[in-house]
């Protein structure tokens, strides 16, 4: 029998929210139909109107709020920054945090009937601003300047972004210089439609622990033009500089980087530290955002993993080694997987520049390369997943399950595909005993968390 649709396009309804989505939108409920609403926020009461009905769900507009909810706060110097990733920006720090512990909650209950499972409230930042790293904007022009921010969402129209209150001062003051610099020499913006110009993007990233900042600037064109002149500058202006790199990417795709990548000046890597683990980061390594987080998600991965030094430890998913040298600390031995070969490199170099000599990496598929492992008679007792966000694939959950490890530590930025792995593991032979998710990305609607999973006894 379908259920008959209870709203129709155009209508203005009052209603209550109960909930937010996995993408920050209200949820109001008109006789068990959900409603979803952008800007309205849970404990809040308001009228909308109909925009769009489908068969299990209507889209509302916000008309008025007519009870405010308890998390609703001004947004931060009256300025939207919606489009630089801060989808949460009209909701309390502390309405986030819950509104996370939540979601977790909510997905292992209805996706991974895990009912017994320990959720722990989110572990935020005491000031959940300007913690970024990296920033990378797309350039374009407006009145003959050149321009660089964000795109406007479903758009490629680029709002001219000075500051973003999620990048580290530093990150955002080398944008704005190397903007202006690359302006007054009367460089190009790259142009999409016409796929003419020059410059794409200008990124920067900051080694938060060592005050090191690097440039990179993407054209379309072999050329860097005015580019002694450019480096001049960025030395000038931005005394922490270690590198400037030059990468050239003139295909007609959304890609931001292209194959060709040469330092112009400086270093080939900028290092930081996370702990006491020092990391070479290079313009094309995966380097974790927020590099504070960063810590106290290490940390908890490696308290979950309880190690007591003679351990066999395999790090599935290890991009440049982060975590693999976290633990080796604390280990007997390492192994480190990971898809991206040139990450498999940096990973040695990390290891080495650690001198952590009881660390290996093997560059391929965690789904290929563990079970291979497995088949020569290789065991762990600890492993350490931290995949993307659509999750483990079947064959590597198939072999730990075969393996057997006493404990899986199971890092995750997708709750949903997290719970759906807890499932396979919880039906072959594992108990998911507690989760903590760590806030990475304050403001946003990305949800990190971390799963502590033990071999069931008689396994
Ligand atoms: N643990 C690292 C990286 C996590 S990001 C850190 O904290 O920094 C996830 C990583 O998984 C990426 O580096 C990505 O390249 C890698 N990856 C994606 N699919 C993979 C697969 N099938 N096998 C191994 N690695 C994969």
């Amino acid at each position: 029998m379908t259920k008959s649709i209870p709203v129709r396009k155009n209508d203005y309804i009052d209603v209550r929210f109960e909930d937010l989505t996995h993408d920050g939108a209200g949820v109001a409920k008109v006789v068990g139909f959900p409603i979803f609403v952008q800007e309205a926020l849970p404990e809040e009461s308001g009228k909308i109107k109909i925009i769009k009905t489908q068969k299990n769900y209507a889209i509302g507009k916000l008309v008025e709020i007519t009870e405010k909810s308890p998390y609703r706060v001004e947004i931060p110097a009256g300025e939207s920054h919606k489009y630089g990733g801060c989808q949460l920006e009209h909701m309390s720090y502390e309405g986030q945090l819950k509104y996370k512990e939540n979601q977790v909650k909510q997905v292992l209950t209805r996706i991974g009937k895990l009912e017994d499972v320990v959720v722990h409230p989110v572990l935020g930042m005491e000031e959940p601003w300007h913690y970024r790293n990296k920033a990378q904007v797309p350039v374009g022009e407006k009145d003959g300047k050149l321009i660089a921010g964000f795109f406007k969402p479903r758009s490629h129209e680029i709002v001219d972004t000075n500051e973003s209150l999620i990048q580290l001062p530093e990150v955002n003051e080398a944008i704005n210089i190397v903007k202006d610099i690359c302006s007054r020499l009367g460089i190009e913006a790259y142009n999409e439609q016409t796929h003419k110009g020059v410059l794409r993007h200008i990124m920067a990233r900051y080694g938060k622990q060592t005050g090191e900042l690097m440039v990179v600037l993407i054209t379309r064109t072999l050329e860097l033009p005015h580019k002694t002149k450019i480096i001049e500058e960025i030395i000038a202006r931005l005394p922490m500089v270690k590198s400037i790199v030059h990468n050239v990417n003139s295909m007609r795709t959304n890609v931001i980087m292209g194959p060709q990548t040469t330092v112009v000046w400086g270093n080939e890597f900028v290092y930081d530290y996370i702990g006491d683990v020092k990391f070479a980061i290079s313009a094309m390594s995966f380097y974790q955002v927020n590099p504070d987080q960063t810590k106290v998600l290490y940390e908890k991965a490696l308290e979950y993993t309880g190690l007591t030094g003679g351990e066999t430890v395999i790090d599935a998913y290890c991009g440049i080694g982060t975590i693999s040298l976290f633990l080796a600390q604390k280990a007997g031995k390492v192994f480190g997987v990971e898809v991206v070969p040139q990450a498999i490199e940096d990973a040695k170099r990390n290891a080495e520049l650690n001198g952590i000599t009881n660390a290996e990496f093997e560059a391929g598929e965690a789904e290929v390369v563990i079970p291979k492992w497995y088949k020569e008679g290789n065991r762990a007792d600890v492993l350490v997943v931290d995949p993307p966000r659509k999750g483990c694939d079947e064959a590597l959950l198939q072999t730990i399950i075969d393996m057997k490890p006493t404990k899986v530590v199971y890092v995750s930025c997708n709750p949903g595909t997290l719970a759906r792995d807890l499932r396979i593991l919880e039906d072959g032979g594992y108990k998911t005993v507690e989760v903590q998710p760590v806030d990475m990305f304050p403001q946003t609607t990305h949800v990190e968390a971390i799963a502590k999973i033990i071999l069931k006894e008689g396994n």
